[in-house]
């Protein structure tokens, strides 16, 4: 059986292996086909797809898009992406000169607050790539100001929080245009985690569906084994196709972890079901 992996991050944005080493770690562990799907970003894809076709698995380049919708921060997977067309780098480097707005902006903010030099933390820890929470997470906790990154959510970087700004990322329509126009197929990342009421998430999932979206991903590593056969149940509704991605960001999440995700839910039918592809980067 064919192992995929279509989600996940390296330091090209906010995961902490670098896209070498993480493909390197993904063949380790039996993954066959991987997309890598940085936030906002492609610098990684070049990389990795130099290390797949040393370690003779498939990579497929991707993409985590972040999209403001309707008020809520909703992540858009684009896989099979050319990540050289223009639109694309176009669009993306505007989310990325947002991300560099806010991150001072969250530094300014954090340091009303008596959290001096979080700005500057949370650059170093970025490695000069793009700028996430999660760098801030990762500095706020090296400084002693919670035990680990999800308490720093909690208490810092979420909505009604000090360090929160609010998102200012682009339309779900203009990402999923940005993703078909550069060859890609445009995905709902994570749908559970958005803690949308039933009906909100319908539609959102028939606005995506009617700008040309193609998949829900069903499995995922935020996923319970519920929530996957409910989001299984909301793509046959509308047509979707399914994918599966464990969303891993590094060693440090041991609870994620590649090449172990369970099965598409009976009845899916799989985004790469009619995907042919050879090793190395497709
Ligand atoms: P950003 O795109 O910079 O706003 O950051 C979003 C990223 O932060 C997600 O992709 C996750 O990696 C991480 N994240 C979001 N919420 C949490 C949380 N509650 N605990 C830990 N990490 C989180
Ligand atoms: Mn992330
Ligand atoms: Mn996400
Ligand atoms: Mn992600």
């Amino acid at each position: 059986m064919t192992v995929h992996d279509l989600h996940c991050h390296s330091t090209a944005s906010d995961g902490t292996l670098s896209p070498g080493a993480l493909v390197r770690h993904a063949a380790s562990v039996g993954v066959d086909v991987l997309a890598l799907t940085d936030h906002d970003t492609t610098a990684g894809i070049a990389e990795a797809g130099r290390e797949a076709a040393v370690q003779g698995l498939t990579l497929l380049p991707g993409v985590e898009i972040s999209v403001s919708w309707r008020g809520a921060t909703v992540h858009i997977v684009g896989l099979r992406v050319d990540p050289d067309d223009h639109a694309l780098a176009t669009g993306l480097a505007r989310l990325r000169a947002f991300r560099d707005w806010r991150a001072q902006e969250i530094g300014r903010r954090l340091a009303e607050k008596g959290i001096p030099g979080a700005y500057e933390g949370a650059r170093a820890r970025s490695g000069g790539a793009l700028i996430g929470r999660t760098h801030f997470a990762r500095f706020l906790v090296a400084r002693g100001y919670a035990r680990d990154t999800r308490e720093v959510f909690r208490h810092y970087l979420v909505r009604g929080k000090p360090g929160h700004v609010a998102g200012d990322w682009a339309g779900l329509d203009e990402a999923v245009g940005w993703i078909r126009n550069a060859g890609g197929r445009a995905v709902i990342a994570h749908p559970a985690r958005y803690r949308m009421t039933r009906t909100r998430l319908r539609k959102l999932i028939a606005e995506f569906r009617d700008a040309g979206g193609e998949a829900l991903e069903v499995v995922s590593g935020s996923h319970s084994r519920d929530e996957a056969y409910t989001m299984a149940r909301h793509a046959a509704d509308f047509g979707l196709l399914a994918s599966a991605g464990s969303d891993y960001h590094g060693p440090e999440n041991p609870w994620v972890e590649m090449g172990r995700l369970a099965d598409l839910p009976p009845g899916c039918r799989p985004v790469w079901h009619d995907w042919s592809l050879v090793t190395g980067t497709a």
